[in-house]
């Protein structure tokens, strides 16, 4: 089910199938999950940061985001299913989350491009319940902060602060949350703010 490149398990399958069959039971019986999409810059990130790797190596999902990804399994001759783009994986969340009504989180990107991006999303998926949002420069050892996202309830924790901080933010917080499955999403909130 996964493939190892560069020291990392990725999961090998198709989109479809990782958020239908993985993800959406998990978010149904209200369990964790902890998603990293690796691209290239990523995974460069984490062999050259051991505090960081270990980040990324705790995470549920190694997600392929980046053709290089594809490239360097195929060269290893263990090719990977597809590629997996965390904007895709996003988007089906979303998606889910509004045929369910689920509660939603938004944390990161600049406070005018968050607050567009939250438009973007209550208008395109109307039945998605968005709990909250706030702008991605805060200090990520703040306890209180991360408990008051918390106490929202929310089943999808979207946090787009780029690589290192989003995954750090994530890992360090993760325990106060009952639920959530958290994933980075890097510039995903720019590029849905348009
Ligand atoms: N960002 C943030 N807090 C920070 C630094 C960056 O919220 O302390 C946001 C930035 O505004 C942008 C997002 O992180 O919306 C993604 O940045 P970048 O494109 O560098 O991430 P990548 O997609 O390369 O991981």
């Amino acid at each position: 089910r996964t493939v190892n490149i560069l020291g990392f398990p990725f999961i090998n399958g198709t989109r479809e199938g990782f958020v239908q069959h993985e993800l959406k039971p998990k978010i149904m019986k209200q369990e964790k999950a902890f998603i990293v999409t690796a691209n290239p810059e990523i995974v460069e990130l984490a062999i050259g940061n051991e505090e960081y790797r270990k980040t990324v190596e705790s995470a549920d999902y190694i997600v392929p985001d980046g053709i290089g990804i594809i490239v360097a399994s195929k060269m290893q001759k263990t090719p990977l299913a597809e590629r997996i783009t965390g904007f895709e994986v996003m988007q089906d969340l979303m998606t889910l989350a509004d045929k369910q009504g689920l509660n939603v989180y938004m944390l990161g990107a600049q406070e005018h491009v968050v607050a567009r991006a939250a438009n973007q999303v209550k208008e395109q998926y109307p039945n998605l319940n968005l709990v909250g949002y706030h702008h991605g420069f805060f200090d990520i050892n703040d306890q209180a902060f991360a408990e008051s996202v918390a106490k929202l309830q929310p089943d999808l924790i979207f946090v787009a602060t780029g690589a290192p901080r989003q995954e750090k933010w994530i890992s360090l917080h993760a325990d106060t949350f009952d639920k959530g499955i958290f994933m980075g999403v890097g510039g995903c909130f720019d590029v849905l703010a348009g």
